[in-house]
């Protein structure tokens, strides 16, 4: 985390840049780095990567504000959990919106909801697991959250069918009261909220009994989440509007998927990029074969040349994982391995032998020295 560059620093904006400077400069360094225009560079990928996600996070009202004030930390979700520290971090740190957390803790008496204000409903976090196809190639799940939505039953309100809140006669409906102390013969007057009514200015005289007069009930919902193709272990995305319900007319909190791939027994990730290891044959290596390699898209057929040391790469290009919001995808690379026989026959050993004996100790075939050739000429 600590090499990471400012997101500003990134798209090479100022911090007071409207959306309009973010996005122009967005696109012109998405232009630039596109892995379209830099094929095969490596520094390219990661400057487009990094770009991507600086205008995710910069784009979004609420993912900016959040990293404005709260820098990475507010925007990652691996910042917050820490490593293995589990989900509950992140959910935690999503609902920093103080007002409904205090609403939530103290029953409804929290500060906010005192002043009677909307408060937007908190964020629900959600973790999904992925095996590596899906979240390759994007795929639709299901899942069940339990969220506070409001009471059907008295639409909201928390009144019993056919009754309504009343004002509260203390503070006649403003949710405030006003008190007066005197402090060293100085009048102190001060607000505070109305004990009466709890500070919501009505009262519900014959509470819902669903909802017991909140309003408001816990449900579990099942929902369908398109998964976006290329997303990555330990990324997230939003369902906005799919949390919480707010409070007094406030937007509904979002929910927060966070998704975990599962390992692939071949194939191992680095961002849009596919890497895995190809055992070969030391006959393959020496004498040059056709290999099948595996893909995301089945079986590729590939020539390995001859004289192919352990540990050569080759590149499959455009065999990768999709960028996410992108139809081009990363590259396939595949580390050639040269196996070394472990249970030989004893013909097998003999013919080993022979070989070796025509092998100098550089390895390259062995030069009769000019002796050896004039021995030879009179042995004949
Ligand atoms: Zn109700
Ligand atoms: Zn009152």
């Amino acid at each position: 985390m600590a090499d990471k560059r400012d997101y500003y620093e990134v798209l090479g904006v100022e911090k007071n840049a409207s959306d309009g400077e973010i996005k122009k400069a967005y696109r012109k360094l998405a232009m630039k780095y596109h892995p379209d225009q830099n094929p095969g560079d490596k520094t390219a990928e990661e400057k487009f990567k990094e770009i991507n996600e600086a205008y995710e996070v910069l784009s979004d009202a609420d993912k900016k504000a959040r990293y404005d004030q709260f820098g990475f930390a507010g925007v990652d979700p691996n910042f917050a959990a820490g490593q293995g520290g589990g989900f509950g971090g992140f959910e935690g740190f999503e609902g920093f919106d103080l007002g409904s957390i205090f609403g939530d803790f103290f029953g409804g008496g929290g500060r906010s909801q005192r002043r009677g204000g909307p408060t937007r409903g908190q964020n629900l976090g959600v973790e999904i697991s992925l095996t590596f196809e899906e979240a390759a190639f994007g795929c639709e799940k299901e899942i069940t959250i339990g969220r506070v939505e409001p009471c059907s039953t008295c639409g909201g309100s928390g009144c019993k069918a056919g009754t309504k809140p009343e004002t509260c006669s203390k503070c006649g409906g403003r949710g405030t009261i006003r008190t007066q102390q005197n402090f060293m013969g100085m009048t102190m007057q001060s607000e505070s909220p109305c004990p009466a009514c709890g500070g919501k200015g009505k009262i519900i005289k014959e509470p819902c009994n669903v909802c017991k007069g909140k309003g408001k009930v816990r449900r579990n919902k099942t929902l369908k989440v398109q998964v976006p193709a290329g997303i990555d272990h330990g990324q997230s995305f939003r369902l906005r509007g799919e949390g919480n319900s707010g409070t007094g007319g406030g937007p509904s909190g979002d929910v927060i998927v966070t998704v975990s791939v599962k390992p692939h027994p071949l194939f191992q990730r680095d961002g849009a990029n596919v890497l895995c290891e190809m055992p070969i044959t030391f006959p393959q290596a020496a004498l040059g074969t056709e290999i099948e390699v595996p893909t995301l898209d089945g079986k590729v057929r590939y020539t390995i040349p001859e004289g192919t040391q352990t540990g050569t790469t080759f590149r499959l290009k455009g065999k990768g994982i999709p960028y996410v919001g992108y139809k081009n995808r990363g590259d396939q690379y595949v580390t050639v391995v040269v196996e070394t026989p472990t249970s030989l026959t004893r013909e097998q050993k003999e013919l080993l032998k022979k070989f070796a004996d025509t092998v100098g100790e550089d390895g390259q075939p062995k030069r009769k020295s000019f002796f050896e050739k004039l021995k030879s000429n009179f042995d004949s």
